[in-house]
């Protein structure tokens, strides 16, 4: 089959052909339609999250947004069939032991594996995994339509239920891209009044079709000073991976306010404490989510609630859009098909 394999962090991936994999007991084959492109996979391919470079299976096939059909089963698989759409997220499989799993917070199982990380993901013509840890995919939604939820969807949508924001209040989402889209349509359709602030001009009038109360551009106002002055955000959650988008946000917090971590920068983010104590600031982090997650959000896109504007490219084009996404130039989300 073809696939796009990482051979050596910080180089491009080879578009080369390599076995097809096959299912064991357990496992279902899925015949790839359509792979997201996450942010992620940039720094799985340039092996600058140590924590994830130390794990990384090389040579690996990246992509962890998947949606297909399943092409053939393993052993004792129970509930898919043949031609069943499925997808498979970041986490592609959890113990179900460990403290975190008995507990409810699968995503933070000690022992998970993590598709396009540890094991082979997306980025190819099938892909295997244990049929345990896919999801149906709701008939309303194509593939392409489907792939970014399995990653962007669903760690959007689990930091903010964490954060329990609800009607009324005043949610800051920092950055307006695949993931801020997310962000800025769940929080409408909690009935939140949502600020999207960004310094792309394209993103943030994205973000005012998608429902934005308002739009702030973080290059050309002062956005601490636009939330002091209107009562400041109950919730801001930053789906950026700039720290100076986290140093804004801290900001912009009312009290009692939260802060939710999504975005991902290399550096390390911190704020004054005497500020956080005189505010009462809460700051939740949020690791992708777990199947229950992703069932509400697959259903809530479903319903028409979500939507994920996403460009499409061939899988041969792999190393062209990393680069555009390396360089900022992607508004929304890219989706990779194989065909
Ligand atoms: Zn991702
Ligand atoms: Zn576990």
């Amino acid at each position: 089959m073809k696939a796009a394999v990482l051979h050596e962090f910080k180089k491009p991936l080879a578009l080369e052909h390599v076995p097809e994999p096959k299912p064991g007991p357990g496992e279902v084959l899925i015949k790839v339609e359509a792979c997201g492109v996450c942010h992620s996979d940039l720094h799985v391919a340039d092996g600058d999250w140590p924590q994830f470079a130390r794990i990384t299976k090389i040579p690996l096939i990246l992509g962890h947004e998947i949606a297909g059909r399943v092409a053939a089963l393993g052993d004792a698989v129970h509930g898919l069939s043949i031609g069943d759409r499925v997808g498979v997220p970041w986490i592609y499989w959890t113990c179900g032991e460990c403290e975190s799993c008995r507990e409810g917070n699968e995503n933070l199982c000690s022992k998970q594996q993590i598709t396009g990380v540890t094991v082979d993901g997306g980025y190819a013509e099938f892909v295997k995994a244990p049929a345990s840890h896919t999801e149906k995919i709701p008939s309303e939604l194509s593939s392409i339509e489907a792939a970014p939820i399995f990653c962007a969807g669903v760690t959007v949508y689990r930091a903010l239920s964490q954060s329990k924001i609800s009607a009324g209040q005043r949610l800051a989402v920092f950055g307006a891209g695949g993931l801020g889209q997310f962000a800025i349509q769940i929080g409408v359709s909690i009935g939140a009044q949502v600020t999207a602030v960004d310094i792309s001009e394209e993103k943030l009038a994205t973000a005012s079709v998608l429902g934005a109360f308002r739009t702030l551009n973080a290059s050309a106002t002062n956005v601490v000073k636009e939330f002091r002055s209107t009562g400041g955000a109950h919730v801001a959650i930053v789906t950026s991976a700039a720290k100076a988008a986290y140093d804004t946000a801290f900001g912009c917090l009312r009290s009692h306010g939260t802060l939710l971590v999504v975005g991902l920068p290399s550096e390390n983010i911190c704020f004054p404490p005497i500020m956080m104590a005189a505010g009462e600031v809460h700051i939740q982090a949020s690791a992708v989510g777990t199947r229950k997650d992703l069932r509400e959000v697959l259903a809530m896109a479903a319903a028409g609630t979500l939507r994920c504007h996403v460009a499409t490219g061939p899988l041969a084009q792999v190393n062209e859009v990393l680069e555009e996404l390396r360089q900022g130039k992607i508004a929304g989300r890219v989706v990779l098909t194989p065909q």
